[in-house]
């Protein structure tokens, strides 16, 4: 597979998937950087080299149509700035290829919002799945997005994918395009390159012990996860609102926890299949419990499983806060996804904390610590300790996709997996 660091861009024009879905405000300014900041170092690697910039983004969600308030024109001063060089503007992503041609050594086009045409994502526009025509729209619309990924391959001598976060996504330009460059010429971007690096180390080249923290809301999301990782874990923390869909299951009391009353079989299964694969499972056994869904509610601490009419889970106890502690202690692989209570109030934040501290101990003490999706990472940032985890990712539903199991289209458009 070629690599960005192998590549010689020397006079080449690169045609580089981004992810600039970055956040406006109604003035269209940015609030949060982030992302762009994540791809300079593979479109300095670009520019350094001589190479020229083909950059190409989706924002927001525009269902296939051209819409101002998705217009990645409003970026182009931020991407110059923070890239040290002029930024030229295509208005028209499917219509650039002038301006792709004229481009010199070290200059910089960016594409209008790939999602104005439906081509991009590949879905039928205007037409309801029920209807009986639909399934032909589906086939004109896949054939129209080869074509629309056909032209942005026509701008350019090499692609590179750097955005993780539409990588389990079989879009134009972030796994189609891939086939109309061959395999000397198609590369992930470094961006892209730490994201699977990171997942790689908890799928495949684990140390062990292996502890996996779930949080978050509900069972039913994470089942994917927590079925591929009970075949790899020794420990496995299951916590957050979770925690009563197992007391419950258990026959306990759970006042007004929230609970999936469809789910009690598989967190049965689970608790089954955790004894028969000699993982470790460890469930809430005490809880910061409130009178209603708020920060400033009143409180008191109760078991998981005895929680009083009236009164709902919200957070791990102290009990359970010290077992979480005790199975990250030691272990050389950590991955924390959800957090462990509603961990936006500050009054039910200790049990996210508890963790947060272990897995920042623990990596402090060689682990590899992976921390991804959404709300782990709020709950990390929160705390002000980013810095004391190895790894963050920045993609939500596509690293979940990745820890599923599943194969990531954009990634195996360039590896050929
Ligand atoms: P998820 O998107 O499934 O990862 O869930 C994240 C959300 O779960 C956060 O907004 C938390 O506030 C919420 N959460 C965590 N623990 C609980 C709980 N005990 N009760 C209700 N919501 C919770």
């Amino acid at each position: 597979m070629m690599t960005i660091d192998n590549y010689n861009f020397a006079g080449k024009k690169a045609i580089v998937r981004v992810d600039f879905n970055v956040p406006l405000n109604e003035e269209g300014k940015i609030t949060d950087d982030t992302r762009i900041r994540g791809a300079l170092p593979t479109l300095k690697k670009v520019l350094a080299e001589g190479g020229a910039l083909i950059i190409m983004s989706h924002m927001g969600k525009p269902k296939g149509k051209v819409n101002a308030k998705f217009s990645l024109s409003q970026i182009v001063d931020a991407v110059s700035e923070k890239l040290g060089a002029p930024v030229q503007f295509a208005p028209d992503c499917a219509k650039a290829a002038e301006a792709a041609a004229a481009l010199k050594a070290g200059e910089v086009l960016l594409l209008e919002n790939l999602r104005f045409y439906p081509e991009e994502e590949g879905k039928p526009v205007g037409i309801d799945k029920e209807d009986p025509a639909y399934n032909d729209a589906k086939k004109a619309m896949k054939e129209s997005q080869k074509e629309f990924a056909k032209t942005l391959a026509s701008y350019a001598d090499c692609y590179i994918n750097d955005a993780f976060g539409t990588a389990h996504r079989r879009h134009a330009s972030t796994a189609v395009v891939a086939d109309y460059f061959d395999a000397d010429n198609k590369m992930l971007g470094y961006l892209m390159e730490k994201e699977v690096q990171a997942v790689d180390n908890i799928l495949k080249d684990i140390k062990r012990p292996f502890t996996a923290i779930m949080g978050g809301s509900k069972v039913s999301t994470k089942i994917g996860i927590i079925e591929n990782l009970m075949d790899k874990v020794d420990n496995l923390i299951l916590c957050g609102g979770m925690t009563y869909t197992f007391a419950k299951a258990q026959g306990g009391e759970i006042g007004n926890s929230i609970v999936e009353m469809d789910k009690l079989d598989l967190a049965l299964n689970i608790i089954e299949q955790a004894k028969a694969k000699g993982v470790n499972l460890v469930l809430g056994t005490d809880c910061k419990a409130g009178d209603d869904f708020k920060n400033d509610c009143n409180t008191q601490i109760c078991p998981a499983n005895a929680i009083p009419e009236g009164w709902e889970g919200l957070d791990a106890g102290p009990e359970t806060q010290k077992a979480f502690a005790a199975a990250i202690e030691g272990a050389k692989t950590i991955l924390w996804n959800g957090p462990a209570g509603v961990f936006e109030f500050d009054n039910f934040t200790a049990g996210s904390r508890a963790i947060a501290e272990a897995i920042a101990k623990a990596t402090a003490d060689g682990a590899f610590s992976l921390i991804g999706g959404g709300d782990s990472v709020a709950c990390i940032n929160k705390f002000g300790m980013a810095d004391q985890v190895s790894y963050i990712s920045t993609g939500g539903g596509a690293l979940l996709e990745a820890i599923e199991g599943k194969v990531l289209p954009g990634v195996a458009a360039i590896k050929g997996e």
